[in-house]
């Protein structure tokens, strides 16, 4: 072998390595991901995902309710792997439309407290978001407030604002009361609290926060991370508003505050399943679920966690502990429920 020859067989040595280690990083493959989360809200924590695994999330966002319509009409042809919406009762669709499959790994089981899967493995929970009550504080003092059920009291007669029944965030609130208390005893207290509503039900959450912050009721019931984003989003009426409530964690002597998630499933034809449930176990490692629940002003789902500075100042809670899978199962009776008692 000449000299230049060597040289030559060397470079194509180099090339070689250089080929096969490129190849290494294209068998990490990819994984595409159906959000009903923004883009702001989860894009970071992809790239960090890539940067360590060398897999490359491919990221569609859109309404949970769409994405779901979605994945059942693409069926087996859908390029999805993994699922991320909001609210149990959605997941529980996902699981009933048959687009969802069941994954077992003991990182997931370790990091996801047991009531915030699905007892199958079908989908886990990623942050945790409450639904307390919110007082305006000149007119109510915490004193008067306990739970969930005594916002059916006559004393609340026209001084609660609450979202309609359409919204599945009260039809999950509902359907944990059917998991604790029953169906008699729901209805009882759905028809007292519809008594109690100080105008019919509109808008989101922040509107019955700006709605009691404008005098139009005294009570206003809400996730937590509307009220965290008027806190301290840029809009001047919307964080003036959310000064003049005070967050009250109902049902601390009982079964605790009314909890949900957001969560994540694969999907049943995943092509990419294995980068579906790397990405998952990476989503509920302590740094990501950090910053995840930070930005959404959401709880991590893992315990020991450290919570933001936001959440830190409006304490510690106890939450109910019942299985979300629950609320899914309750979903339809607590929709018959609030009809029934006229929550419009
Ligand atoms: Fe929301």
């Amino acid at each position: 072998m000449s000299f230049k020859k060597a040289i030559f067989s060397g470079a194509a040595m180099v090339l070689t390595a250089a080929t096969l280690f490129s190849t290494g990083v294209m068998a990490a493959g990819e994984v595409n991901l159906y959000s009903a989360r923004k883009e702001a809200l989860i894009k970071p924590l992809l790239d960090r995902f890539s940067e360590q695994t060398g897999i490359k999330v491919n990221l569609v966002t859109g309404d949970a309710d769409a994405l779901l319509k979605r994945l059942q009409s693409e069926g087996r042809n859908s390029p999805a792997d993994l699922l991320i919406t909001t609210d149990a009762g959605r997941l529980y669709r996902a699981v009933e439309a048959g687009v969802t499959q069941a994954v077992e790994s003991e990182t997931l089981r370790q990091a996801v407290p047991e009531a915030y899967r699905e007892p199958a493995g079908h989908w886990y929970g990623l942050s945790l978001r409450a639904r307390p009550i919110f007082y305006l504080k000149d007119k109510v003092s915490p004193g008067e407030l306990s739970s969930y059920e005594d916002l059916a009291d006559p004393k609340w007669a026209g001084r609660i604002c609450i979202r309609s029944s359409g919204n599945i965030y009260n039809q999950s609130l509902v359907a944990s009361m059917i998991a604790h208390s029953g169906e008699e005893k729901t209805e009882q207290w759905a028809a007292g609290l519809v008594r109690n509503f100080a105008r019919s039900p509109k808008g989101g959450d922040r509107d019955q926060i700006k709605a009691a912050a404008a005098g139009e009721c005294d009570i206003a019931v809400a996730n937590t991370y509307y009220y965290g984003g008027m806190l301290t989003g840029k809009d001047e009426s919307e964080r003036l508003a959310a000064e003049k409530v005070a967050l009250f964690w109902p049902n601390q002597s009982g079964r605790g505050t009314h909890v949900n998630i957001s969560g994540a499933a694969v999907t049943a034809h995943a092509g990419n399943r294995d980068n579906a449930i790397k990405l998952l176990e990476f989503l509920v490692q302590p740094e990501s679920q950090s910053w995840y629940a930070e930005v959404n002003y959401e709880y991590p789902v893992r315990d020991g966690v450290a919570w933001s500075d936001l959440l830190q100042q409006w304490g510690q809670f106890k939450s109910d502990n019942l299985n979300l899978s629950q609320l899914g199962k309750n979903n339809s009776s607590a929709v018959m429920i609030m009809d029934r008692a006229g929550w419009k």
